[in-house]
């Protein structure tokens, strides 16, 4: 199979209105232009240095996705031309990303990523702290971020209640937060959720976004840095 014959076949089981997120992590320009000759344009990263040096010496129409846990502290190298931070896990990071888009002259596209797994390991808000960030924090004064929306990881696992459980939790978290915060407020929109092994499950729980690496690409070499 080719990345191409890959992308096409997923690409014919997405709904209208589910938006297929390339992981390129780890793979060469070489894979990710495949990719994009075939019409790719939205990719996820999720290592900083990784993604900058992509962006560099890649097209300048791809839409680059963070993915990852960000540090605060490389904010500044992304924020020239992220297209969107699907992992928006405290008010610090929301915060800088806030300073650093304004210092770049733009509006940063921010997800706030939820812990909906049982692994311990994951990232990400639980419902109420996300709820005690956004009733303190005035919106309004984050000019230079959108919040458009939630992202989640399911369990690794083979039992499909389990991520069918939490897929629908998010989706629950989503809507609960729209209509508390975010009632009439287009932006908020966005459910990202769904990876190679579940993304079927994720789509019939409302996702919007799904990102996709090996299906695609392949398999991932294990990766030391
Ligand atoms: C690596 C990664 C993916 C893609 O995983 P695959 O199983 O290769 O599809 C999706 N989301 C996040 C946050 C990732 O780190």
């Amino acid at each position: 199979m080719t990345i191409e014959n890959n992308l096409n076949t997923i690409r014919l089981s997405l709904p209208d209105g589910v938006q297929l997120v390339a992981v390129s992590k780890t793979k060469s320009n070489e894979e990710i232009m495949e990719a994009y000759r075939a019409g790719q344009r939205i990719f996820g990263e999720n290592k900083v240095q990784e993604l900058v040096r992509k962006w560099e010496s890649l097209p300048k129409d791809i839409k680059w996705h963070f993915i990852g846990h960000l540090q605060s502290n490389k904010v500044r190298l992304i924020a020239p031309f992220i297209a969107m931070v699907h992992s928006v896990d405290s008010l610090k990071l929301l915060k800088t990303i806030n300073d650093e888009a304004k210092h770049a002259g733009r509006v940063i596209p921010c997800l706030l990523q939820f812990h909906i797994a049982s692994e311990e390991s994951k990232f990400g808000f639980s419902p109420d702290d996300a709820a005690q960030m956004l009733s303190v924090i005035k919106l309004s004064e984050y000019e230079n971020v959108t919040i458009s929306g939630v992202m989640g990881m399911a369990t690794f696992t083979d039992d499909v209640a389990v991520i069918n459980q939490e897929f629908s939790n998010l989706n629950r978290i989503f809507q609960n937060l729209k209509e508390v915060f975010f009632r009439g407020n287009d932006n908020f929109r966005e459910i990202s959720m769904g990876m190679s092994d579940d993304y079927l499950y994720a789509i019939e729980k409302g996702s919007t976004m799904i990102r996709i690496g090996s299906t695609i690409f392949g398999e991932r070499k294990p990766v030391t840095n």
